[in-house]
């Protein structure tokens, strides 16, 4: 055999990875042990699974209660913000209750879609706003096409200690910015090996590190070259090894630096 192989492979690194946001109850492969399984033995030793619905709320929490290295989020989804009542708030709270519960998300705003009218996507993420805060838990955001709004309700809850992850950022320098200056994180995926994401590779070059998390987004946005295949956890060192070269870093101690920072946001600091 000679010539090159086109067969790229999934990098094993020796630092623990944790992916920060995929949604284990929209996988459609294998089961859900084996899925995780994989993603052990390419280093991802923790997972947070992401409520977006009133009726996945239940699902992710029994995902964490079930399997030993997942943690979950509640929150509804901007796209779902028309299903987002008072009932469905106190049903936040309540699953927030829960030690695998590690964050409120994923909300936000999303102007692309449009699929839950603006005004009440405004009033689901400020309402779940201040659920965090109440409970002292971090957010997962989702924003897209909505870069004046979202900095407008961040402007109102300003100073109050809000902690939290803007996921798969894919919005302007200018949002970055402003997120960053507000403290928050910013979520990194495969988004950032597609050919057409110069705008966001920009932004991972001109995010500190330290402010850096990485994800999937499972089972959506698989990373180049595996488009076309669901995306899953085990991809994660393929992110990692993205955002290194993009970091000028070398793999490991970019792994080590994002591994702390999700263990901060979301473990305190465990
Ligand atoms: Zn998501």
């Amino acid at each position: 055999m000679s010539g090159k192989s086109k067969r790229k492979e999934i990098p094993v690194f020796q630092t623990p990875l944790i992916e920060t946001h995929c949604h284990l109850d929209y996988l459609q492969q294998d089961s859900t042990e084996a899925i995780l399984q994989q993603a052990r033995e390419r280093g991802v030793e923790r997972f947070i699974t992401i409520a977006v619905a009133p009726d996945n709320l239940d699902t992710v929490r029994t995902l964490a209660d079930t399997h030993d290295a997942v943690y979950c989020t509640q929150g509804v989804h901007p796209h779902e913000a028309r299903l987002y009542t008072a009932e469905v708030g106190q049903r936040i709270r309540a699953g927030a209750e829960s030690e695998r519960v590690v964050a409120i998300g994923e909300i936000g705003l999303d102007y692309h879609y449009d699929n839950s009218p603006r005004a009440q996507q405004r009033q689901a993420f400020a309402e779940q706003l201040q659920i965090a805060l109440d409970m002292a838990l971090p957010i997962v955001v989702h924003t897209r096409d909505a870069d004046d709004d979202t900095m407008a309700i961040f402007r109102e809850f300003s100073g109050q200690g809000l902690r939290g992850v803007i996921h798969s950022f894919t919005s302007s320098p200018e949002l970055a910015e402003f997120c960053l200056q507000e403290g928050f994180h910013l979520g990194f995926n495969g988004i950032i090996t597609f050919n057409k994401a110069e705008n966001v590779r920009a932004v991972v070059a001109e995010t500190p590190v330290e402010r850096i998390l990485l994800e999937t987004d499972s089972p959506f946005l698989t990373p180049v070259p595996f488009r076309g295949k669901e995306n899953a956890p085990f991809y994660l060192p393929l992110v990692a090894e993205k955002v290194a070269e993009l970091k000028d870093s070398p793999p490991e101690a970019l792994i080590r630096q994002t591994t702390q920072n999700a263990r901060d946001l979301f473990f305190h600091g465990a």
